[in-house]
């Protein structure tokens, strides 16, 4: 139980350092400096006990993956840099679902991945 506990909060704290989508490897990477007993299967355990509890949600992408990142930010679109392999939030969203959607497409949610460089790999 006390050592569940420390697990989870090391994995919150890992969200709070690096306020962005975390692939698991990278909750697991940088969750180990926290606490060195963290291991894979616990991670998964902990990241689908914080999903259940509304603190995370899952960032689903089809050739990425899923990446988990913190609720509470309202809708906003990612970016995803291909040189350092992070991936970004972007506040905000210019989209116009009804000008996209052809007529007769009922739209219900949209999720927008942008590619590129980040600003620290463009230096
Ligand atoms: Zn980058
Ligand atoms: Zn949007």
């Amino acid at each position: 139980m006390r050592r569940n506990t420390t697990q989870r909060m090391a994995i919150e704290e890992v969200f709070r350092q690096n306020d962005r989508p975390l692939g698991v490897d990278e909750v697991l990477a940088y969750g180990r400096k926290l606490v060195e007993s963290l291991n894979q299967a616990t991670v998964y355990r902990n990241l689908k006990l914080l999903v259940d509890d509304g603190r995370l949600k899952r960032v689903t992408h089809p050739s990425l993956g899923t990446m988990y990142e913190r609720t509470g930010k309202g809708h906003h679109h990612h970016f995803y840099c291909r040189a350092c392999n992070h991936a970004y939030e972007l506040p905000g969203c210019a989209l116009n679902e009804d000008e996209i959607a052809p007529d007769g497409f009922v739209v219900e949610d949209h999720d927008v991945f942008l590619f590129g460089i980040c600003p620290s790999c463009v230096r």
